[in-house]
């Protein structure tokens, strides 16, 4: 604090100095709200949990982490008379806030707008649904992404007529197994036809 109780003489000399009279309050405030901060943020890094949730708030700690560390710099220096310090301390604290959002919204954009998987992955539906024995054929693929790496499927299979309904849900459930062990899609919604009546 020894800067503040003997601040450079040009402080006093400018117009400005009412502005700053109150640094020591400043610089306290930005270290507390460093260590309130810090705190969720080293528990988010320790337990090492994943999730879209959890990575969207990570990043915003981060940011504000940073945001508190150029304005502690910019304090430092407008303590010293370095008056343009306040300016382009804002300026950065803007940027990181414009960029960590548009990063946010770039992970997580096929999100919301149910992006399609790519056609290698609805072919691997198709043909190991097809693989299963009693399958005769699919159609009606539905897929999109409901989370970063997570899709939801949907699709008709076609069975054999007259297979009884024990028997159909058996080769559905098989599908829907085979399809968790080849692609790792677990969202899977998968109706049942008779083979001649395909709709
Ligand atoms: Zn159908």
């Amino acid at each position: 604090m020894k800067l503040f109780e003997k601040p450079s003489p040009k402080l006093f000399q400018t117009a400005e100095t009412s502005e700053f009279q109150n640094l020591p309050l400043a610089l306290a405030v930005i270290i507390v709200g460093m260590f309130v901060i810090a705190i969720p943020t080293f528990y988010i890094l320790r337990t090492k949990t994943k999730g879209v949730s959890v990575k969207a708030q990570l990043i915003a700690l981060l940011k504000d982490e940073f945001s508190y560390i150029a304005a502690l710099i910019a304090v430092i220096l407008v303590g010293q008379g370095y008056y343009l310090a306040d300016p382009a301390a804002s300026i950065i604290v803007a940027a990181v806030i414009v960029f960590s959002g548009i990063y946010l919204f770039k992970d997580n954009v096929h999100c919301l707008v149910g992006r399609t998987p790519s056609k290698e992955f609805m072919e691997k539906i198709e043909s190991t649904a097809k693989s299963v024995e009693g399958v005769l054929g699919v159609h009606d693929l539905r897929a999109e992404y409901v989370g970063p790496n997570v899709i939801h499927t949907g699709f008709h299979i076609e069975v054999a007529k007259n297979t009884p309904i024990e028997e159909a849900d058996h080769i559905a459930e098989e599908v829907k197994e085979k399809i968790s062990h080849e692609t790792g899609c677990q969202h899977c919604v998968i109706h049942v036809d008779p083979a001649e009546r395909s709709t």
